[in-house]
């Protein structure tokens, strides 16, 4: 495999929020170590180990925790190619072969292109999201048609052929892991397991910063604002709650400057909206997370 160009992770100073993905230090820090330090590596050393690259990352977690977002990073971090995003019940089709030919598709353009420029070739990411529809533990399909089965056994083989290849990483994506089908998670496939859960308080701070990031800096945030205030309100909020939360206080402080009436249907002054503090109060009554909630701390 080709080495990468420097890249900015390994830059001083370089921190993973700079990505734009906030409180998943750790778990950055677990796929760059498990799963492609090892690609750093100077050429050839590699052989020299005696050992393969990973082939495959498992990302498993509730939803909207930000695991598409750091499929798409890793691909980045590694200098890959635009990478393929499949989703899972997408490739999946009624007509007998079709799903399997779909599977292989995929792969088609790296083993090609292996073939023309071997060791050269880029790296090629495929990435499935909602792998749970597709890859259920096999013969757990009941009545249906076990193509379900047939896309497991296809993506097996694409797998096992990828020893072969060197320039294919896939990146499987469930919030139910317990589904899958083992052999698919097991060493030497999808092998690299890293759990993105619900971010802590600091976290959440981080992605609250992430977030507002751009109405700071364009002046439109109150001052009364205080992130580690909305930290501390938003437990069990995943990041995609907290930007449904940013959204929804943006839309509190835009309806306070307008006058919504029956022939002109907006006015106001609309080049001084600042969202502020009790924007972000309202919105809290309005955004709920919808996991982890426990009956008592609704009460
Ligand atoms: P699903 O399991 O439902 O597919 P997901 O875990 O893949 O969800 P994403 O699609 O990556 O979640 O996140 C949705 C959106 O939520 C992102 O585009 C981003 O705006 C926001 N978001 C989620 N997590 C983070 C995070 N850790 N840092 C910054 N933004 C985040």
């Amino acid at each position: 495999m080709k080495r990468p160009a420097t890249n900015a992770i390994l830059q001083p100073g370089f921190k993973f929020e700079d990505m734009g993905i906030g409180g998943l230090d750790t778990e950055f820090s677990a796929i760059f170590r498990r799963a492609f330090a090892l690609r750093l590596f100077p050429p050839g050393m590699i052989e020299k180990l005696g050992i393969s690259h990973v082939k495959g990352i498992l990302l498993y977690g509730p939803p909207g925790t930000g695991k598409t977002l750091v499929a798409r990073q890793i691909g980045k971090m590694l200098n890959a190619r635009e990478p393929k995003i499949v989703n899972g019940p997408e490739i999946l089709n009624k007509f007998v072969g079709q799903s399997e030919e779909n599977v292989r598709k995929l792969f088609a353009d790296a083993e090609r292109e292996y073939r023309e420029r071997g060791e050269e070739s880029g790296l090629h990411i495929i990435i499935f999201d909602e792998l749970d529809a597709i890859c259920k533990k096999r013969g757990s399909s009941g009545g249906d048609t076990g193509v379900g089965d047939q896309v497991v056994n296809q993506l097996l083989a694409k797998m096992d052929g990828v020893d072969q290849l060197n320039n294919i990483l896939v990146i499987g994506m469930t919030n139910r892991k317990d589904m899958i089908d083992e052999a698919l998670i097991r060493p030497g496939r999808l092998e690299v397991h890293v759990e993105i859960s619900l971010p802590d308080e600091h976290g959440r701070l981080q992605i609250l910063k992430i977030h507002t990031g751009r109405m700071a800096s364009n002046g439109i945030l109150e001052g009364d604002v205080d992130l580690m205030e909305l930290a501390s309100l938003t437990k069990n909020f995943s990041g995609a709650e907290i930007a449904g939360l940013i959204k929804s206080a943006s839309s509190f402080a835009f309806y306070r400057h307008i006058k919504v009436g029956t022939t002109a249907a907006v006015s106001g002054d609309l080049e001084n909206i600042k969202v502020n503090r009790n924007d972000f109060l309202n919105a809290l009554n309005e955004v709920h997370p919808a996991f982890g909630v426990s009956e008592e701390e609704l009460e």
